[in-house]
């Protein structure tokens, strides 16, 4: 088997993936090392990253969707890599029912974001900073859950821990 199939493999069976839940306040990453690639998955409800979670009403809010997409698609400001590793960011891909003008009237909605770089040397990359928190003030606490080569390991970040390291 492909390393790297095995690592999503091994990635998809966490039993933490299984449930998940949409609390406002709360975010989660997933954080994946394989070969020269370094991955980051954000799941997040919209609360967290608009204020709100329904189609954007307003121009006001029409103009907060356009700003937080902007915002996101900045993965070199949001995340924070050691100039050792070399990494060059890819394009993001962000996907949330505000953004593709499916949003219903009400009920909870989330955002999903998908960062990429390639990397040049990346094992001497040992953990990553986020502004997340700063960008986005709704945003109270990131559970992560990280696979790399030497294995997996889970963690927290707040507002006041902002560094996750591997
Ligand atoms: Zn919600």
């Amino acid at each position: 088997m492909h390393p790297r199939f095995l690592l999503l493999a091994l990635f998809i069976s966490l039993p933490v993936f299984a449930a998940p839940a949409h609390v406002h306040g709360e975010a989660k990453l997933e954080i994946v090392v394989d070969g020269n690639t370094l991955a980051i998955h954000l799941d997040s409800p919209l609360a967290n990253l608009l204020g709100f979670e329904h189609a954007p009403r307003t121009p006001a809010e029409q103009q907060a969707v356009k700003a937080m997409a902007a915002t996101l698609r900045q993965a070199g400001r949001l995340f924070v890599l050691d100039a050792a590793a070399g990494c060059a960011a890819a394009d993001v891909q962000l996907a949330s029912p505000v953004l593709d003008g499916k949003a219903t009237a009400d009920g909870h909605l989330d955002l999903e974001a998908d960062f990429r770089w390639q990397c040049r040397h990346l094992p001497a990359l040992r953990g990553i900073e986020t502004r997340l928190f700063a960008a986005f003030p709704h945003l109270k606490r990131i559970g992560v859950d990280f696979a790399g080569p030497a294995g997996q390991q889970a963690g927290r970040l707040t507002p006041e821990v902002t560094r996750f390291a591997w």
